[in-house]
Formats: C-alpha cells, sequence, structure tokens
C-alpha cells in the first residue's frame, strides 16, 4: 500500500531492509540507526529527508544508497534535493568519524603511557622466536604502537596465543610502525606484520616498516617514497600467501612495489606441508628443520 507521507514511505522501505521500530522524523536532519546485519550500536543505517517528499537512507557499510520520493521518479529538483541531501550525510559521517578517531588515539596513548616495556619472555615473542624492540605492555597483552603523520594514533594488542586486535574505531589507514632507525639508513624494509619486521630487522640491521595489512601497503609505501630521499632504496617484503588464492601478499607488494620504485621480495619455502606464509615463518621453520636434522 503506497502511502502519501514520507515517513511512512520510508518506514516502509526500511522495514523490508529488516528495519523496525524506528519513528521516522523527517525534519532535514541527517538520522542514523543500526544495520540489522551488524553488531549493535553500529549507527551504519543513516537516512534523511530534506523535504516532506523526499527521503534518502543508505548503510555506510555497504555503500548502499536510495532515494524515495513523492514528487515522481524523475523530477530534477527532487534529484537535486536528495544529491545534496546525501552529499551531506556523507560530511556528517566523516566528522563523526574523524572524532571517533580522535577519541581513540587518545585512549590508545593513554594505554600506551601506562604500559611497561614489553617482557621479553612474552609468549608470542617466545613463539616468534623475536627480541621485544620497544613494544610495550598492558597485563599480558603487547601493545605495537601504530603512527600517523608522526602522531600515536592507534595500538595492535597481541595476546599470549597471538591474537591481535586494534583499537576499535581507530584510524588505521595508512598507519605503520617501525623497527629501527629511519635516520640516515640507505635502505628500509616495508612488510605487513610486526613479527615479520622484526625477524627482517635482526636479520639485516635495516629499519623495516610493517604496514599491518596487505591493503595498507600501498599507501604506506607511497608516504614513505614521498617523504625519504630517493636516495634511499626500500625493499618490499611480502608475505607469500601461497596456500591463499590469487596470493594476496605478493599481488598486493607487487604493485606497491612497481608504483614506489621498490625492490621486491618474498620468502621462498622448502617447506610443503606447513602454513608459513612470511618471513618470521621462514626464519622459524628453517631453525625447527636444522634442529632436526
Ligand atoms: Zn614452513
Amino acid at each position: 500500500m503506497q502511502s502519501n507521507h514520507i515517513e511512512q514511505q520510508l518506514a516502509d522501505a526500511l522495514f523490508s531492509h529488516g528495519i523496525g521500530q524506528l519513528s521516522i522524523r523527517a525534519d532535514g536532519e541527517i538520522h542514523r540507526f543500526d544495520a540489522p546485519d551488524k553488531r549493535r550500536g553500529n549507527l551504519s543505517g543513516w537516512y534523511v529527508c530534506p523535504t516532506d517528499t523526499i527521503a534518502v537512507y543508505g548503510f555506510w557499510h555497504t555503500g548502499e544508497q536510495h532515494t524515495l520520493t513523492l514528487a515522481g521518479e524523475h523530477d530534477p529538483i527532487a534529484a537535486e534535493q536528495a544529491r545534496q541531501a546525501a552529499q551531506r550525510a556523507r560530511q556528517v559521517r566523516e566528522s563523526h568519524r574523524q572524532r571517533e578517531q580522535l577519541q581513540a588515539a587518545k585512549r590508545a596513548r593513554r594505554l600506551w603511557a601506562s604500559a611497561s616495556p614489553a617482557d621479553r619472555h612474552h609468549a608470542y615473542l617466545v613463539a616468534k622466536q623475536v627480541a621485544p624492540h620497544g613494544l610495550r605492555q598492558h597485563g599480558d597483552r603487547l601493545l605495537v604502537p601504530l603512527f600517523a603523520g608522526g602522531q600515536l594514533v592507534n595500538l595492535q594488542r597481541i595476546g599470549p596465543d597471538g591474537g591481535k586486535r586494534f583499537m576499535p574505531r581507530a584510524h588505521l589507514k595508512g598507519c605503520a610502525t617501525i623497527i629501527g632507525r629511519l635516520a640516515a639508513a640507505s635502505r628500509l624494509y616495508l612488510c605487513e606484520g610486526w613479527a615479520t619486521a622484526a625477524t627482517l630487522h635482526e636479520a639485516t640491521g635495516y629499519p623495516v616498516v610493517a604496514a599491518m595489512t596487505a591493503n595498507n601497503l600501498a599507501i604506506v609505501g607511497r608516504m614513505l617514497r614521498q617523504r625519504l630521499p630517493a636516495s634511499v632504496a626500500i625493499t618490499v617484503a611480502a608475505d607469500n600467501d601461497r596456500h591463499t588464492e590469487g596470493n594476496p601478499g605478493i599481488t598486493a607488494a607487487k604493485e606497491v612495489a612497481a608504483a614506489i620504485r621498490a625492490d621486491l621480495t618474498w620468502p621462498r619455502f622448502s617447506c610443503m606441508d606447513c602454513s608459513c606464509t612470511d618471513f618470521n615463518d621462514l626464519a622459524r621453520c628453517q631453525t625447527s628443520r636444522e634442529g632436526a636434522i
């Protein structure tokens, strides 16, 4: 049944997405609500009624966006108002996210300040056979400091079992951590994970930047290339995700290396039956095999 009130039309449309119990306010403001397929409090859904004949709604996590109008589908004025409303919604979301990231950065700095130097006998460091390299520890969690623009903005917390978590709602894109000193270095390595960085640093003595995820390699790599003198050589040390279709580690690293004129390397495994993917795995796998001989 079609209603001639935008509130009712919007409520019907949201109901078809599994969202009930929402009292619609067609007041021109951006309103947010929980998407039903995400955790409670996700606030991924949004709607705005720029006039009493138009509603625009969508979900941030999927990027989907819909327009409802009582003025008829092809009314150009309605379409323009809907476009502007959607743009305002994006700005609201962006400023909300920046606020959240600022708050997360404050929490990260407090946690970092209250933490102690990491115990070299922490189960994760023992398992990975690397030194703490300036990590800190809070309770039984290791803290890996993540920087953006020279500021500590996020922490990767690593439990004794190797479980890893970033600070919720913290800045991650373009964030990285470093082992060793960049100043006066003639070469540096760029890799994904912290333990890989530790192994590479211990093996080569060069500074190593860990971008944390394959997704982050490109943006961190470009930043390094822009900031460092052209004479500094960069080697991208890929994870060799040989058991994953398309090998995302090597694929991402190849693209970055080409884009920033970097060398590229990845671990070559003689082991076939193990789950080794990165240079830390390689170092430990070799050690255990030599020990077994
Ligand atoms: Zn292996």
